[in-house]
């Protein structure tokens, strides 16, 4: 059977932040405003954060195309909103995959006698997200 260990394992480390830093932390809250977003003062208080280590972490997840930072004027004062450009992924995405109906399921997998890379069925799936326009919320 085929384990996952580490964040590494997924080959995406390049880009994510580890679970335990400031970071992470910052993403996983930016995660979870969805189309609200939140003001970058605002979060650097909540995480307990200075502003100076809370630019620095803004700067590095846009710059990993994680967030999306926009100008606002608050008070007089010029801050950022930051939002996330991936929105976490719910339940209902999945509610469609043809693999939670499927008679193959015991045999397919990676090693199974059927192979998910073959399989017509959960490609036209796939095939059907892609054409279909991003819903914010996660859904889709
Ligand atoms: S990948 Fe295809 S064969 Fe495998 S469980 Fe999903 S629908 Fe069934």
């Amino acid at each position: 059977m085929l384990t996952i260990k580490k964040q590494e394992d997924l080959g995406f480390d390049w880009c994510m932040p580890k679970r335990d830093d400031l970071e992470y932390k910052a993403l996983y809250f930016i995660s979870h405003t969805r189309s609200q977003g939140v003001l970058q003062s605002d979060l650097w208080r909540r995480l307990g954060a200075s502003s100076r280590e809370g630019s620095r972490i803004a700067l590095k997840l846009e710059n990993k195309g994680l967030v999306k930072r926009e100008r606002e004027l608050r008070s007089g004062r010029w801050t950022y909103r930051l939002f996330p450009k991936r929105q976490p992924p719910s339940i209902n995405s999945i509610m469609e995959c043809p693999c939670l109906m499927c008679s193959n399921d015991p045999r397919c997998g990676a090693f199974g006698s059927v192979s998910p890379i073959a399989c017509a069925t959960l490609t036209d799936w796939i095939s059907g997200l892609v054409r279909e326009p991003m819903d914010p919320s996660g859904d889709a």
